[in-house]
């Protein structure tokens, strides 16, 4: 029988933080750069004009649906361009270096907002305090009257993390069970119509299960890769069909991790601006994980710095994990709400491949749980034949990452497939830009804005 090259990484129980106290909380950096984009569907106008000084918490961007996007920091506007994400997407973003200034009131964001706080509906308050209402679809054009807190039918909360080295989720419900559940009451008061699940890892799920209130379905979810993909798992406990873009809102279903059911429980309740975010660092060899709370925009040189991760002087950095993240072409690339965690390869970890060219040898097919003629989508948006490969439905793919997992030339197939869904329309005036030929300003940013607040930070500054 064929070895299967991932068990062992599949079958590994997800790894758990020595001690659950171990958040490790990162004070403010010297700058953010927050890119105006986040999954490719949230263009943000800014507001704001290089040189402006800015406040902690300030709006400085709103989407076309009215989500707010505030700075972290106070400081100034140091420059605006364009970066290359987390994501490998080239967008623009906005530089900030730290400086003096006290963070905005509640008052103030809702007055930048354009609300008066007393008259603002749940809606206004999560938009304003910069979190996209979850019973809203994210492709703006199907927003309707029909989307309302009231006609969603399940709620499904996230407690565990699909990726292997990830531990997110899986700490927070372990530490905050409470505010969880106070997260749930509040669900409730808004979805009164929704059955609300927890998913929650198998193991865990007895710890809990005499804590968690018979309203709400706890289901145990196996440590098997493959078993906890979310598109899998959705789907069959909300009985819905499967959505590729995860607009699970046009099927009257609301999915939310726990890491965002406490962030929208603190807009709410205490007016907290979603500006900080936990993330998972972690090294295979030797094996170590750290969690940390990071402000938006914080680069991952400074987290790396900050953990000290940065002794294991790794050779690839993948943002997001093992499975469904993307190698990051500069260790300056800031991150923001969407990345989960940072996973360091070394060099000995880094197999050589081929090369850059498929073989044919046809491991990406067979190990995809959809059957998709990966290599053949791949190889069509290499040479930017957007209309051949949307003729293998890259819209079915669930990005599990097990096709780029084993493939032996290493291509970045999950990569090409989303490549080939954001621009198979060829409609589409804006192409892609598949060739990294445009210089990133981070180095220039990096260097100017630490010596900066290195000045600042100087007694000499203070006199
Ligand atoms: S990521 Fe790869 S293996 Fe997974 S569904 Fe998509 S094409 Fe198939
Ligand atoms: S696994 Fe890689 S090399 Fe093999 S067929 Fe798929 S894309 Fe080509």
């Amino acid at each position: 029988m064929r070895s299967n090259p991932l068990n062992k990484l599949l079958n590994k129980p997800p790894s758990v933080c020595v001690s659950h106290d171990e958040i490790l909380d990162m004070p403010e950096p010297d700058y953010v750069v927050l890119p105006m984009d986040y999954t490719q569907r949230e263009l943000y106008s800014w507001k704001v004009a290089i040189g402006d000084k800015v406040r902690q918490n300030q709006i400085i961007a709103k989407n076309s649906m009215g989500v707010c996007l505030h700075t972290p920091i106070s400081g100034t506007v140091f420059d605006i361009k364009p970066i290359w994400s987390e994501g490998g997407i080239h967008i623009p973003a906005v530089c900030i270096t730290r400086g003096e200034g006290d963070a905005v009131s509640v008052d103030e964001i809702f007055e930048q907002y354009g609300v008066n706080p007393k008259e603002a509906t749940v809606d206004d308050q999560l938009k304003a305090m910069g979190i996209h209402p979850p019973w809203l679809p994210l492709s703006t054009s199907a927003v309707s009257e029909e989307h309302t807190p009231e006609a969603i039918e399940n709620v499904v909360i996230v407690g565990f993390d699909e990726e292997p080295e990830i531990n997110i989720q899986y700490n927070l419900l372990a530490q905050r069970l409470n505010d969880v559940l106070e997260g749930f009451s509040f669900l409730k008061t808004i979805m009164p119509n929704a059955t609300q699940v927890l998913l929650a890892d198998r193991n865990f799920c007895k710890q809990i299960k005499d804590q968690v209130p018979g309203e709400i379905q706890l289901k145990s979810i196996s440590p098997n890769y493959s078993a906890r993909l979310l598109d899998r798992n959705i789907p069959k406990y909300a009985n819905i069909r499967f959505d590729h873009h995860r607009d699970y809102a046009l099927q009257k279903t609301v999915v939310i991790s726990i890491e965002r059911l406490l962030v929208l429980t603190a807009a709410i309740k205490n007016s907290q601006p979603f500006t900080t975010k936990y993330l998972t660092v972690s090294n295979k060899m030797p094996s170590d994980h750290k969690m940390v709370l990071i402000h938006h925009g914080t680069s991952i040189r400074s987290i790396l710095n900050f953990t000290e991760f940065s002794k294991y002087q790794p050779e690839s950095i993948i943002a997001g994990g093992p499975m469904k993240g993307i190698s990051q072409f500069n260790n300056l690339t800031p991150l923001t709400r969407s990345c989960d965690g940072l996973h360091l390869l070394g060099e000995k970890e880094i197999t050589s491949g081929p090369g850059d060219h498929c073989t044919n040898c046809a491991a990406c097919i067979r190990i995809c749980p959809l059957n998709l003629q990966v290599h053949l989508i791949g190889r069509y948006v290499e040479f930017e034949n957007f209309t051949s490969a949307n003729e293998y439905h890259p819209e079915q793919c669930m990005e599990c990452g097990l096709c780029s997992y084993v493939c032996p030339a290493q291509r970045p197939l999950v990569q090409f497939i989303k490549l080939a869904n954001q621009y198979g329309n060829q409609k589409n005036e804006h192409k892609p830009q598949t060739q990294c030929s445009i210089e990133s300003p981070l180095e220039e940013w990096d260097q100017h804005c630490s010596s900066s607040a290195a000045m600042a930070d100087s007694p000499a500054a203070s006199h």
